[in-house]
């Protein structure tokens, strides 16, 4: 079992993975969730789902079945897709909906996704149904992309990296000096010495831009110039700003199309600049002799779709 919690009437309720000789229980799920919707269009091609087919489902991929008090109620089928995942099959039995089931389900599962090194989780959701896409905002997705009758949603998982000292943190930089583009927004927080500054010297080295690159304190921002033709590294400081408007007056937004913009402290405004950025979050530990710092990168938006953040943070005690 992954997770249990309790629904709204008290009873238990679990997530487990879904072995293939639990197909038949969600194959019941399945056709008892799609077949009570209201019926628009065509019947979903969930209702065709078989025993065969969602234990190929199962054998391909991952499936995992939500039991209240031990009976099947709940099914999401996970595919991979890459560093990516798509969901589908998301359902609850009409006999357990209104109880919080989808909602459990739904967390539980983003938990194990993140677990397991996922970056992003997508999904299509019928547009006839406009609560479900409501739904899945509400945890977080936003919408990528139409197809049609669907809308594609997405929500990024942080991917959560290990950095063991200053040179590691500063291989990191360079690892996403090699994924950043000129226009792209990174979004460092973190208390005071947490590293960002130093992160910001690695990307800065992997760019190749003119250094040094320093905690720009009292020059709010700091523009440095590659000496290899490629984008410019901005480097701000949002901690003594008052706010969206004070960052404005940096005149960021002047430079970003043609720069990779870097602002420590700018969580809760920078990404006013542009919304498709990467957050980086780093944590330190408890003991305050521990050097290590945890990194969380977490990609928002479709600019960020393509970059494969789990191999960026891979092996850095080695870079
Ligand atoms: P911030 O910009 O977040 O205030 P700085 O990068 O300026 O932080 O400072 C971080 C300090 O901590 C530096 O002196 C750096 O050498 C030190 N340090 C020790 N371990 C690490 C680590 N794992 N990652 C980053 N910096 C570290
Ligand atoms: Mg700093």
């Amino acid at each position: 079992m992954i997770a249990e919690a309790t629904v709204s009437d008290g009873r238990p309720v679990t997530l487990r993975r879904a072995e293939p000789a639990d197909a038949p229980a969600l194959v019941e799920v399945i056709h008892a969730a799609f077949g009570a919707r209201p019926a628009i269009g065509a019947p979903p091609d969930a209702l065709k789902e078989t025993t065969a087919t969602v234990t190929q489902a199962l054998l391909g991929g991952l499936g995992y079945l939500t039991e209240v008090d031990g009976r099947p109620a709940g099914v999401i089928l996970v595919h991979s897709d890459g560093a990516a995942v798509r969901l589908g099959r998301v359902s609850v039995h009409p006999d357990f909906q209104r109880l919080g089931v989808a909602r459990f389900m739904v967390s539980a599962l983003l938990e194990v996704m993140a677990a397991r090194g996922v970056a992003l989780v997508t999904l299509l959701a019928r547009k006839d149904f406009p609560h479900l896409r409501a739904f899945w905002e509400s945890h977080g997705f936003s919408v990528v992309g139409d197809e049609g009758n669907a809308w594609v949603l997405a929500r990024p998982l942080p991917v959560v990296a290990e950095v063991p000292d200053a040179d590691a943190m500063r291989a990191l930089g360079r690892r996403l000096a090699g994924l950043v583009h000129a226009g792209d927004l990174i979004v460092a927080s973190g208390d005071l010495g947490a590293g960002k500054t130093t992160l910001t010297q690695g990307l800065g080295e992997g760019l190749g831009v003119e250094g040094p690159v320093i905690s720009p304190t009292f020059v709010l921002a700091r523009e440095h110039r590659s000496l290899v033709g490629g984008p410019a590294l901005v480097h701000a400081d949002a901690y003594r700003l008052g706010g969206f408007a004070e960052l404005e007056d940096l005149d960021l937004e002047e430079s970003l199309a043609d720069s990779v913009t870097l602002v420590e402290w700018g969580a809760g405004v920078a990404e006013r600049l542009t919304t498709d950025h990467l957050a980086v979050d780093i944590v330190r530990g408890l003991d305050p002799d521990d050097e290590t710092r945890w990194v969380f990168l977490t990609g928002v938006g479709a600019r960020w779709l393509r970059h494969d953040l789990a191999d960026a943070v891979a092996d850095l005690e080695d870079a």
